[in-house]
């Protein structure tokens, strides 16, 4: 292990929960598979006497330490005043900087409001530079053994510099190890089968950690470790992935970091053949995944939002006997749904949601939470009765993710992959 990590969120708007704080999740789990373990996280206020007490506390904590946001250019923006308070040190003006914000004005062609110029303060004593997207660079101060980044607030920006110069630059601070990580993402699974896997091929003794995230169904297993020989790293993790993969492997998405939407789209896109929805109880939650992903107009022509009974059996087809003897709610309405847009969208490959998500409408027979995936190809129909936990919300988005690993599985199958 590298060192101790502290991050410092500073904001109002966090304190008050108008923003929830996504910063420091995302920190955590970019700097522990780099060996460094984040013991605590701080929320302070838009206050100089605020953010130096917390500074001065993380410093008997932590080796690293991580503030982000107060780096903007208003008067509430103050973590460069409240970190010079708590080093003992002045505030002053960088050239270098202001030569590049004014440029940067110039370019938009508007003229550099005065206060734009307290982003131009840098810490006297020793202070890098880390120059990001936005207006606000960041700072980088070593005090003694030591590691300070002050970094900006918006995650967008915070990521950009986090990755292309906190992380290349951290991974140099060397201690002799080596360091890598991987992701599994699963779906079709829980969280227990997960980890019981994971923690039994763990137990053997790979040296290997993990970590789970469960989101809408989708658990993902980061696993990373550390070691003075980069080679013999790296195939510990590619032997516990592929241990992973082959013990859960009809829940396998990815392990690579691809998403349920990514990797479906990577295989239609293989495949060459189009693909079309018919959705009841998701309401275009299937259709908007699918084109979140850039380059789905390949092979997404598009789908119907057939919410009503009546469009169901007007524009798609479904018989009026399914639904009567069936319910609206089942395997045979959801296969007639989908084959019903495959034929009018003239698609390869269809699929399909009908369910009850709640709150109301559930029955003994069909419990809200019940949905039915149908999957229409040239071979014939598919179909699947799932039992979703969760309020509405959650029923539809689980709908939505699980009628993607269905697509999934049935192109894998097909490709013998
Ligand atoms: P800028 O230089 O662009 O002004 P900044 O470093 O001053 O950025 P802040 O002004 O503190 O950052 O925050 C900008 C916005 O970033 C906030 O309104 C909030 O929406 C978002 N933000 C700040 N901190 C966090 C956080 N910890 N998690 C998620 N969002 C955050």
């Amino acid at each position: 292990m590298r060192g101790r990590a502290v991050i410092i969120c500073v904001g109002d708007e966090l304190l008050e929960g108008r923003v929830a704080d996504t910063n420091s999740q995302y920190l955590r789990e970019s700097l522990e598979p780099l060996g460094w373990k984040v013991v605590m996280i701080m929320t302070v206020a838009d206050a100089s006497e605020e953010i130096s007490s917390a500074l001065r506390f993380a410093l008997g904590r932590g080796d690293l330490i991580i503030l982000t946001g107060g780096l903007g250019p208003t008067p509430d923006d103050l973590t460069r005043e409240g970190v010079a308070e708590g080093l003992g040190r002045q505030l002053v003006r960088d050239p270098a900087i202001e030569s590049r914000l004014r440029d940067r004005f110039d370019r938009m062609g508007r003229e550099m409001p005065p206060s734009n110029l307290r982003q131009a303060d840098i810490l006297t004593g020793g202070c890098e530079v880390i120059e990001g997207e936005g207006t606000a660079p960041g700072l980088l101060i070593r005090e003694e053994s030591r590691l300070i980044y002050l970094l900006p607030g918006v995650p967008s920006e915070l990521r950009y510099m986090v990755e292309k110069k906190v992380l290349p630059a951290l991974s140099l601070e060397s201690d002799g190890l080596f360091r890598s990580s991987r992701k599994i993402e699963l779906f079709g699974c829980t969280e227990a089968e997960a980890g019981e896997v994971v923690q039994s091929l763990l137990r053997q003794g790979s040296g290997i950690k993990a970590s789970w995230l469960a989101r809408e169904g989708v658990i993902q297993i980061r696993l990373w470790g550390e070691a003075a020989d980069a080679r013999e790293l790296e195939g510990r993790l590619e032997d516990l992935v592929k241990k992973v993969s082959e013990r859960l492997s009809g829940a396998v998405v990815s392990t690579d970091g691809s998403s349920l939407a990514e990797v479906a789209s990577e295989l239609m896109k293989r495949r060459g053949a189009t693909l079309a929805v018919a959705e009841s109880c998701t309401g275009g939650l299937i259709g908007e995944r699918i084109t979140s992903v850039p380059g789905s107009s390949l092979f997404f022509l598009g789908g119907v939002i057939s919410y009503s009974v009546p469009v169901k059996t007007s524009l798609l087809g479904v018989p009026r006997k399914a639904i009567n003897e069936k319910g609206v709610v089942s395997r045979e309405v959801a296969e007639a749904m989908a084959r019903g847009v495959r034929s009018l969208l003239g698609s390869d490959l269809a699929l399909s949601s009908t369910g009850v998500a709640g709150p109301g409408g559930g029955t003994a027979e069909t419990p809200i939470g019940t949905v039915c995936i149908g999957l229409s190809s040239e071979g014939g129909e598919r179909s699947w009765e799932l039992r979703l936990p969760g309020d509405r919300d959650m029923v539809r988005r689980l709908a939505a993710n699980a009628a993607l690993m269905a697509l999934i599985r049935h192109l894998r199958e097909g490709s013998g992959g």
